[in-house]
């Protein structure tokens, strides 16, 4: 087994390229004229080209017409039907924000995070408005049902901070929110015009469509996940979502295909037997690479007092129980 984010760091020490980079290597050709379905082939061929270009660890020769051209053309013709994520809402982005509310991408701030995993930091945070989760226990709620927060910022512009960022010692940049799903176009758009070779980190609660996961392969480096429930009901009462262990589980598996992942499950308090342990015995099972953060940081925010369970603190007990369970089953914890 390679050792933990051995690419990523790879990437960091300047030994390795961002997949982005790699990405804008690959020539698919004009996606003019296409219809979608013409593009969808045409990225699915560029995949497998770009997939040679990481395994025979070649440089990047960055070129037009490339994958990540045709991403970011492809999540543009999708956002005017959006489905970036599971509710699938079909509205026309530039006029309608559909359930998460999110219009054009407003960005609330962005700066160097130092509070972030270890490996990560210093990483550079973007955090977007807007959310297409309602998590009645959100720790970032004054951000994530604030899709009019914030201010718009030019594509170019992003990526020309890409630059100072890796010279001002930034490892990563992590795109988050709210959630970033919403703003797929723009994060892609960033990246074909961006050159800093620097990691890109996708921080999500993974809700997205398989469409938006076949996107963002070969344009993101590290999944910084979250993994919040054990199972359907305390997702669908807790979150407002439905479906949400096989829409979550699948795509914790296509990003552990994609590159390497750090999977986060914030304990909430008695939820050790229904959430917390189904988790750790689903992440053993299937992704026993992935490195797993297990966090005892709950506070009854935002409406966590319209549900008993969440008038509390998670239990120190239940958080040691949590723990000791990882290390028997075998994760990797951070
Ligand atoms: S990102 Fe999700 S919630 Fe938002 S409009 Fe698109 S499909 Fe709907």
């Amino acid at each position: 087994m390679s050792s933990p984010l051995e690419r990523y760091r790879a990437i960091v020490d300047r030994r390795s390229s961002a997949r982005y980079l790699l990405a804008r290597s690959v020539e698919v050709g004009p996606a003019d004229g296409l219809t979608l379905p013409e593009m969808w082939e045409a990225h699915d061929r560029g995949l497998r080209a770009y997939q040679r270009l990481v395994e025979a660890g070649s440089a990047p020769q960055p070129l037009r017409g490339s994958l990540m051209d045709l991403k970011w053309r492809i999540a543009t013709e999708l956002f005017i039907a959006c489905c970036f994520c599971e509710h699938d809402c079909q509205v026309d982005r530039r006029r309608s924000g559909g359930r998460c509310g999110v219009l054009e991408p407003r960005i609330v701030s962005q700066f160097m995070h130092l509070g972030e995993e270890e490996a990560l930091v210093p990483s550079f945070t973007v955090f977007f408005a807007g959310c297409n989760l309602r998590c009645a226990f959100c720790q970032n709620y004054e951000i994530s049902t604030r899709p009019d927060r914030g201010q718009e910022v030019p594509a170019p512009a992003m990526a020309a901070r890409l630059e100072t960022v890796l010279k001002a010692g930034g490892r990563n940049v992590n795109w988050v929110g709210g959630e970033p799903t919403p703003n797929l176009p723009y994060v892609l758009e960033v990246l074909t015009r961006a050159e800093a070779n620097i990691a890109q980190v996708w921080n999500s609660n993974m809700y997205l469509s398989e469409k938006a996961m076949s996107l963002l392969d070969g344009a993101v480096d590290v999944y910084l996940t979250d993994l919040k429930f054990g199972n359907d009901a305390c997702a669908e009462r807790l979150s407002g979502v439905r479906d949400y262990m096989r829409i979550v589980t699948r795509n914790h598996l296509l990003a552990g295909s994609h590159c390497e992942v750090i999977v986060r499950h914030l304990m909430l308090p008695g939820h050790l037997d229904c959430c917390t342990l189904p988790v750790l015995d689903w992440l053993a099972g299937h992704m026993p690479d992935a490195i797993v953060n297990i966090m005892a940081q709950f506070r009854p925010e935002h409406r966590a007092d319209e549900h008993p369970d969440l008038r509390t603190r998670l239990s120190r007990f239940d958080y040691i129980r949590a723990v000791e369970h990882a290390r028997r089953i075998g994760l990797e914890l951070i």
